[in-house]
């Protein structure tokens, strides 16, 4: 089946977005698992989430994915953010975990001058710290654009990460188009190789959430401007072909296109009007 969602804004609680993803069309969402920009998590609501459990079910909304915010660096230079990326993750993990079969994704970090190799044994040893044996819920990596010194912009680091955590099978990839595009993979010409690239670095049966957005600018850009579906760098047919793929077609796509509800609702129907039946 066809699972599409995007990123919505849970202010008003779990169910409150699950009635708004089916008013655009959407069977699930993305939504930060705190404020983006800060660190506060909304208090939980045991009882919203009760009744988001029962309605997600009856309207067959499932599989939704929790954004960490952008504040979340454990790969940073400074002591003190890493410190508040080991709370976040380990807090977000618990919340998460309330909502069975949901997944978690956050953005590996930047290294902010320290180099690759210590930005990625930061980002491992921040997992070990946060992971435990009771977690459910699947943490991914985001592939990133590349910009500064940001970790994951290729497949071989992440593939390392995974490999050198202790929980590697509660890691997963959340493959951003935008993202591998702007990193220089070129899924518009050549999608069956960058999938071949990700099976030989990180191993296909880790890609386990797709972000579908268009981007504004060339590949290889380092730049991540995320732009609306078809009308971007990587364009219509490129994405018609991305979401068909034998490899991609039953993993769940979120849209983080600049756009509003009413172009969220637009671009769910003209990729459902792509989809192979
Ligand atoms: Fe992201
Ligand atoms: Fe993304
Ligand atoms: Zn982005």
């Amino acid at each position: 089946m066809f699972r599409i969602g995007y990123h919505l804004s849970i202010s008003k609680g779990y169910l409150a977005a699950a009635k708004e993803c089916l008013s655009v069309g959407a069977n699930t969402f993305q939504f930060f698992s705190r404020n983006p920009m800060g660190s506060k998590a909304r208090p939980i609501n045991e009882k919203d989430i009760a009744s988001y459990m029962e309605y997600s079910s009856e309207h067959g909304i499932s599989r939704i994915l929790a954004h960490a915010p952008y504040t979340l660096n454990c790969a940073s230079s400074k002591p003190e953010v890493r410190e508040f990326a080991d709370m976040c993750f380990a807090d977000d993990l618990r919340r998460i975990d309330m909502l069975p079969g949901s997944l978690y994704n956050f953005h590996p970090g930047s290294h902010t001058g320290d180099g690759i190799k210590v930005g990625i044994s930061r980002v491992v040893s921040a997992l070990d710290k946060a992971i435990t044996s009771e977690t459910n819920t699947i943490a991914c990596l985001e592939t990133m654009g590349g910009k500064g010194s940001e970790i994951g912009s290729s497949f071989e680091e992440l593939g390392q990460i995974i490999r050198e955590s202790a929980w590697t099978e509660k890691l997963a990839v959340c493959l951003d188009t935008c993202h591998v595009f702007d990193a220089g993979y070129d899924i518009v010409n050549n999608l069956d190789g960058v999938l071949e690239e990700f099976d030989h670095a990180i191993g296909i049966s880790k890609l386990k959430a797709i972000h579908l957005n268009d981007s504004k600018n060339a590949l290889g850009s380092r730049k991540d401007r995320h732009e609306k579906i078809g009308e971007g760098s990587i364009g219509l047919d490129a994405f018609a072909r991305i979401i068909n793929h034998a490899v991609l077609s039953d993993l769940p796509f979120y849209l983080e296109t600049p756009t509003d509800l009413e172009g969220y609702s637009h671009e769910i129907a003209l990729l459902a009007s792509l989809r192979d039946r």
